[in-house]
């Protein structure tokens, strides 16, 4: 039986909420996993759902855990998901979990997931910002969003989520899905946009700096970058200049001009002169 019509014999009722916007084409789904790179690997999925996903992953995957956090759900799932021996479903908010702890038990995985909407940015930076053993995250996401996450400097879709991702790995969309695909159908586009932990990236002297230097880089928009570094690190105009001037960072640029990695140099030249004494 179909996962729709498993939903709809057992009267479950959608929870906006949650962003419950599932998938059902088979095609789609495999391509998804597929972009994934889920064959023989372990596959962490955020948002069960139907099971739908779960389903094309496990077909592909060594092993699949799945969160969701709708128990109104595990029913359906049972039913979806029966006989799959590579599959466990853990019906806990995803948000709550100690992600150190989890890494400890999977061990070297990817992420494959249609999110929800509503958690889609603070899920993928607890990911960016803390996680050891994941390879790659393989996301649906808003149309929009995903551009967000692949923007080039200096246009208006980059912002500090860009940069963040950035010093972790190479972003790509991988394909459009247009709201049509969805059921109940939402009321954006969306696209499956692909962060490669092993491609990209580059290093930096201090996360923490990083993050601090990204953060006043976007603090003001119209503003310098010169007139963020003051106010951010509470530094005095002439120590601005001159740590713009050892990252080779020209006087009047505005941070939403510069690339991550040149954000990385600058990052390395205020661990010198200011983090590293504060
Ligand atoms: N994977 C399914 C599919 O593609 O058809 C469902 C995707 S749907 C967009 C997102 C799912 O995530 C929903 O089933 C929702 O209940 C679940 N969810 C929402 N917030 C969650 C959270 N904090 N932790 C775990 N699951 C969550």
């Amino acid at each position: 039986m179909e996962e729709k019509e498993i939903l709809r014999e057992s009267g479950f009722r959608f929870k906006k909420q949650y962003g419950q916007n599932f998938l059902s084409d088979k095609n789609l789904l495999d391509a998804i996993a597929c972009d994934a790179g889920a064959d023989g690997m372990t596959v962490l999925e955020i948002g069960a759902g139907a099971g739908a996903l779960t389903r094309a992953l496990a077909a592909r995957a060594e092993k699949v855990l799945a969160f969701e956090i709708d128990r109104g759900l595990m029913e359906v799932l049972s039913k979806t998901l029966a006989g799959l021996k590579n599959v466990e479903v853990v019906f806990r908010d995803f948000l709550k979990e100690d992600l150190g702890a989890l890494e400890k038990e999977l061990g070297s995985y990817l992420v494959c997931a249609n999110l929800p909407y509503y958690i889609t940015t603070p899920l993928l930076m607890r990911f960016v910002e803390e996680s050891q053993s994941c390879r790659s995250l393989t996301l649906m996401v808003q149309e929009e969003v995903a551009q967000r996450f692949c923007a080039k400097a200096d246009t208006p879709e980059y912002g500090a989520v860009t940069a963040a991702i950035a010093r972790r790995g190479e972003a790509k969309i991988l394909r459009k899905v247009p709201r049509e695909m969805f059921f109940p159908r939402p009321n954006v586009d969306s696209a499956v946009v692909k962060i490669d932990f092993e491609r990209g990236g580059f290093e930096v002297r201090s996360e923490k700096c990083y993050r601090e230097t990204v953060r006043c880089a976007f603090l003001s928009r119209r503003k310098t970058l010169e007139n963020n570094l003051t106010a951010a690190f509470r530094i005095d105009r002439v120590t601005a200049k001159e740590i713009l001037r050892a990252a080779e960072i020209g006087e009047g640029v505005r941070g939403e001009t510069l690339s991550p990695e040149r954000l990385g140099v600058l990052s390395d030249v205020l661990f010198d002169k200011v983090f590293k004494k504060s």
